[in-house]
């Protein structure tokens, strides 16, 4: 029975974290909320640098350069 005090106005819940889908408490006395540990933090971090930086390239198929003006 040692729950410290939730700040005014701040209600802590769980909520998903969303890198592995564990219970995360979100609460002031969690560093890495919305995430469960600095680990998850870490992952979505290292997926956001990683993946969703890459660009997808969709090359469109280039014009016949042989094509004669409109
Ligand atoms: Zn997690």
């Amino acid at each position: 029975m040692s729950t410290p005090e939730p700040s005014p106005g701040f209600t802590p819940r769980t909520v998903r974290c969303p890198a592995c889908g564990q219970p995360a408490r979100y609460a002031p006395d969690n560093p890495w909320r919305p995430f469960c540990s600095a680990r998850c933090k870490q992952v979505d971090l290292g997926a956001w640098a990683s993946e969703a930086y890459r660009v997808p390239d969709p090359t469109p198929p280039a014009p016949d350069p042989e094509a004669p003006p409109h």
